[in-house]
């Protein structure tokens, strides 16, 4: 199964044409591009992202030593191979050459199967390179995800909020945290079943992800608890989203066949506004848990700020 797409660099059009066809003969590539030159070549790289590149070493203008050091300051571009064509037999030069950043190099006049055994070892390597990053993102991602609603997981909480709380500590960059949690959930799921509690769960993540800024945090913090972290955010920022998000709460709507179950949610916020208001992530997390409390014990469906009066209420 052809895979990936190579650029062929030589100023004659010949050799270039001869380079070309025996890539192209070699059924190992979905397409073969051209240029003529160091300069063209890097425009299609940045351009056409080439899986690999076989370039001229000598060439007027732009040479193939010019293209590796020109490559060399654009880091979207180092990842694709470079081999080298050259005549040129002198072993300085060729230890130069992978100095300045070559994959591997052909001595012209070059054995076809030799080019295009290289060139597939470099084009493989490339490409797996390619899929493990893509399989890890994937990995790094799944790792912070909780499955069942899509927000971040308690894993990713516990990191971006000790993250913040440094920040905090340490150039004294606001945060706040809001625990929300649904109200009456055992309700849902006891009259319209566990399939309709998630779905609810699932839509109240939805709602309250679409409320908050691009740059805060939302993720499930547990059962039907969930942990929104506001950076940047001080008291009364904070309390003004939380009441965005409890009225958004409450408007939405899921459907269970016919049937439209509502629902509304309780949240807890604490902030912090300067770097002596909260030491560590705990404290802020535990007055965002005595907040949810109060506005539970308040009647549901408000929003509560952390106080100390509220810690001496209890
Ligand atoms: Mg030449």
């Amino acid at each position: 199964m052809p895979r990936g797409r190579a650029l062929v660099v030589d100023d004659s059009a010949p050799v270039r044409a001869a380079v070309a066809e025996t890539l192209r003969q070699s059924g190992d590539l979905e397409e073969v591009l051209e240029a003529a030159d160091g300069l063209a070549a890097l425009r299609i790289m940045a351009e056409a992202k080439p899986d690999i590149v076989i370039c001229d070493l000598v060439m007027p203008g732009c040479d193939g030593m010019q293209l590796l050091r020109l490559r060399s300051a654009k880091p979207e571009l180092t990842g694709i191979p470079v081999l080298i064509l050259t005549a040129d037999t002198e072993l300085d030069r060729k230890v130069e050459l992978f100095d300045r950043g070559a994959t591997d190099y052909v001595c012209k006049p070059f054995d076809p199967r030799e080019l295009v055994a290289r060139v597939r070892v470099h084009l493989r390597l490339k490409l797996m390179a390619e899929d493990l990053a893509a399989a890890n993102e994937k990995l790094v991602r799944l790792s912070c995800t909780d499955p069942l609603t899509d927000l971040f997981n308690r894993r990713h909480f516990n990191n971006v909020i000790d993250v913040e709380v440094a920040r905090l500590v340490r150039y004294g960059i606001p945060l706040a945290l809001i625990l929300a949690d649904v109200d009456y959930f055992k309700r849902v799921n006891d009259e319209h079943g566990h399939q309709v509690g998630d779905e609810v769960l699932r839509s109240v993540g939805t709602t309250l992800v679409r409320s908050v800024r691009k740059a805060d945090v939302v993720a499930r913090y547990g059962g039907e608890e969930i942990a929104i972290v506001l950076t940047n955010t001080g008291t009364a920022g904070a309390f003004v989203l939380a009441e965005r998000l409890r009225a958004a709460v409450e408007r939405s709507e899921v459907r269970s066949g016919d049937r439209a179950v509502r629902c509304t949610a309780s949240f807890g916020v604490a902030a912090a506004d300067g770097p002596g208001d909260v030491a560590s992530a705990s404290t802020l997390v535990a007055r965002a848990d005595a907040a949810l409390y109060a506005a539970k014990h308040a009647g549901r469906n408000r929003v509560v700020m952390w106080s100390v009066e509220l810690e001496e209420q209890d």
